[in-house]
């Protein structure tokens, strides 16, 4: 039996795509050749390329505003620090916000690259709120900030309107929500989040904010070869990007990212108001900052908790368990987690309720 698979990355991708990428792999297109042993140059693969990158910029909203969309590799750790190698002039400094372990991850390489200016922090109370009404000094190169931290459960509901390049790291929140996405100048995201399989991370970008910093950039670290190079500067992960491809298809289908936040906003609604209600349990982020994509809880009473991982798994959930610096649980429910996922999960703890 399929498993309620709440895991925080990589995560569950909609069944269809496991079903049509696993065909891909025996007889892609009916070419009786597998998508794992064709040129990534065949007219095939440059469809398949070309068509995730047109649809990440039509779902995004993005259409005729001067946005390219790339598939790099390295994760979206190698865009911490093709961020700064991009946009940081030389002598120049750049602005973060702090809001957990990857944002933190994205300063620590900024600070190899020049100045680099914490705004605002939550690591005081364990990162465990998005902090607010912090200033954006006007001379920086860029001002980075994380939309959604994965580990903590926190999610920024609104962003800083600022004069310089606005970067975000999307990875586990991008497709889930209505934003204006043209605010911002880059987004990325590892695939493995909320788009596709690990191997594969999308990069969008708009073109008028690269070519400024004066610095000579690796050919491989460069945003504008990529770009030049329509996302094939060398051989491109051809089967993350057809898989991202099947799930991009299967959110436009659904009626693109409105649709998928109504889903999203339901699943969310339904678990907090069950932490919320249920005298044993309780939310580790502040109510106001809560992620509609991890949802981080713990139990009040610690001596429940074999009791509680016996029953969830008796349920036939998976991947629950919270992250090591927070401890509790997790629940990460990425677009393709149904609602019924949910409602197996609250039934437990109404069950754990009525039984201890
Ligand atoms: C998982 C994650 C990352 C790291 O992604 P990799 O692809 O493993 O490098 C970075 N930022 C956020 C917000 C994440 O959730």
């Amino acid at each position: 039996m399929k498993k309620h698979n709440y895991s925080a990355g990589p995560c569950i991708l909609p069944q269809e795509v496991f079903e049509k990428s696993a065909q891909a792999i025996l007889n892609f297109n009916n070419s009786g050749l597998s998508l794992l042993e064709i040129s990534h140059r065949s007219d095939d693969f440059v469809a398949v390329i070309e068509e995730a990158r047109a649809l990440v910029i039509e779902l995004l909203g993005l259409e005729g505003k001067g946005y390219k969309a790339l598939f790099l590799s390295g994760g979206a750790s190698l865009e911490f620090l093709m961020i700064p190698y991009n946009l940081m002039k030389e002598n120049g400094k750049a602005a973060y916000l702090d809001t957990g372990t990857w944002a933190s991850g994205a300063i620590k390489e900024a600070k190899i690259f020049g100045e680099t200016v914490v705004v605002a922090s939550s690591k005081d109370k364990n990162y465990n709120y998005i902090p607010k009404g912090y200033s954006i000094p006007a001379d920086a190169d860029y001002f980075h900030c994380t939309s959604n931290n994965t580990i903590f459960g926190t999610q920024m509901k609104e962003f800083p309107s600022v004069d310089i390049p606005l970067v975000c790291d999307m990875s586990s929140d991008i497709f889930s929500r209505t934003l204006d996405f043209s605010k911002f100048d880059i987004i990325y995201a590892g695939a493995q989040k909320n788009m596709g399989p690990a191997g594969t991370t999308l990069v969008v970008i708009k073109e008028e904010v690269l070519g400024k910093t004066g610095r000579t950039i690796p050919s491989m670290l460069d945003y504008e070869k990529h770009i030049k190079a329509e996302s094939m500067y060398n051989t491109p992960p051809v089967f993350p990007i057809y898989a991202s491809l099947l799930t991009l298809q299967w959110l436009k289908k659904l009626g693109g990212i409105a649709a998928i936040e109504k889903l999203n906003n339901a699943k969310a609604a339904l678990l907090y108001a069950e932490i919320d209600r249920n005298p044993l349990f309780r939310g580790s982020a502040v109510a106001e900052d809560r992620s509609t994509m991890n949802v981080t809880f713990l139990l009040n009473n610690e001596a429940h908790t074999p009791i509680f991982d016996a029953m969830w798994a008796e349920a036939g959930i998976s991947g629950l368990s919270g992250h090591r610096s927070v401890g509790g649980y997790r629940a990460s429910m990425y677009n393709a987690l149904p609602l019924e996922s949910v409602q197996v999960l609250v039934d437990v703890m109404k069950a754990l309720e009525s039984k201890v």
